[in-house]
């Protein structure tokens, strides 16, 4: 079994190497790397558990952030993993990235979801026979992403008072293709809101469950472990998007339930004895994995560029309180 003892919240962060509209505006690069855990903006230090440099291939973050927690997962431990970060900061770079989208300087360019069905996957099949399985998976589809967002969603909870959300899609699978489908319909559907920032802002969490259950049919021994893939909605101040009306609402319900997601993580990592779960509905959602012997990471995702410069600073800051 792995320690229960051990610190389960790790803070890392990952600077994306500078777009080409940065690069043809003459961009400067700002990261100053000062060690494996540690990077400096305009003379501030900020510390991690690891910081990763802008070539930094997908396998190593895989290895760093949640190898050990697929690990524990299968062991029957409860775990989450988020990418936190402005929009464009590299987030769904960092936990979506299919096969066939590998880029050309990483063609093994898949992030860490694949990687963690993959390896749940080829776990399950080294195993003998004894050991049954079962994988269940559940994504956020568009209208309930929207209200986790909106902080209306009605959470529920079982009879074991664990909480859980009614009529997300949910379904059981047989391979590691239907699991990345599952998350491919939640995403066909997902609420997109344009803003002034270059890219199309995705103004929802994006929230991926995969549960493991096992149970050996000789000894009837049973396991559990569920790990939450959470996909933060871009966390920039609403001034800078330039954001009105419905949308300027949403952005910022989306900075409330971030900042209660940040209340959360570092009550945890103080270890008080109130965590404010209750605060937002992501935070009770992710309850059962988040507190006690859970294993939690936080990718706090970055961009390189002088122009965005307070942006990664504040970005930089949320990830220190967790720590
Ligand atoms: P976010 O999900 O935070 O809005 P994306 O993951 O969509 O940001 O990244 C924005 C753009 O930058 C995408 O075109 C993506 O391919 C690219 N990108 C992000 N991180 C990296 C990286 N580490 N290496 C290469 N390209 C990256
Ligand atoms: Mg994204």
């Amino acid at each position: 079994m792995a320690d229960p003892a051990e610190c389960t919240i790790k803070v890392m962060c990952r600077f994306r190497p500078l777009n080409s509209s940065e690069v043809a505006r003459g961009d400067k690069y700002i990261p100053k790397f000062t060690g494996e855990d540690q990077v400096s903006i305009s003379g501030k230090p900020f510390m991690f558990d690891r910081v990763f440099g802008s070539n930094t291939t997908q396998e190593q973050m895989y290895k760093a952030s949640a190898q050990k927690i697929v690990k524990d997962v299968l062991e029957g431990y409860n775990g989450t993993i988020f990418a936190f970060g402005q929009t464009s900061s590299g987030k769904t770079h960092t936990m979506e990235v299919r096969q066939s989208e590998g880029s050309l300087h990483d063609p093994d360019g898949m992030g860490i979801i694949p990687r963690i069905v993959q390896d749940i996957f080829n776990y399950i099949y080294s195993m003998d026979e004894n050991l049954e399985f079962h994988i269940k998976v559940w994504s956020t589809s568009t209208t309930q992403l929207a209200s986790i967002t909106k902080n209306n969603l009605s959470v529920h909870e079982d009879k074991n008072r664990v909480p859980y959300v009614k009529g997300c899609t949910e379904r059981f699978v047989c391979s590691p293709e239907e699991v990345m489908d599952t998350i491919d319909e939640g995403k066909s559907n997902r609420h997109v809101a344009v803003t002034n920032m270059n890219e199309h802002s995705s103004r929802s969490h994006s929230i991926f469950q995969i549960n493991v259950k096992q149970e050996n049919t000789a000894t009837e021994q049973k396991l559990s472990g569920k790990l939450y893939l959470v996909d933060l909605a871009g966390s920039e101040k609403v001034g800078k998007t330039g954001a009105e009306g419905a949308v300027l609402e949403e952005a910022k319900n989306i900075n409330k339930s971030l900042s209660a997601l940040g209340n959360v993580i570092s009550a945890l990592a103080e270890g008080s004895t109130y965590v404010p779960y209750r605060d937002s509905k992501m935070t009770r959602i992710l309850q059962d994995s988040l507190g006690g012997n859970c294993r939690t990471t936080m990718v706090i995702c970055a961009s390189p560029s002088a122009y965005n410069e307070a942006e990664t600073k504040s970005t930089l800051m949320f990830g220190q309180r967790a720590k």
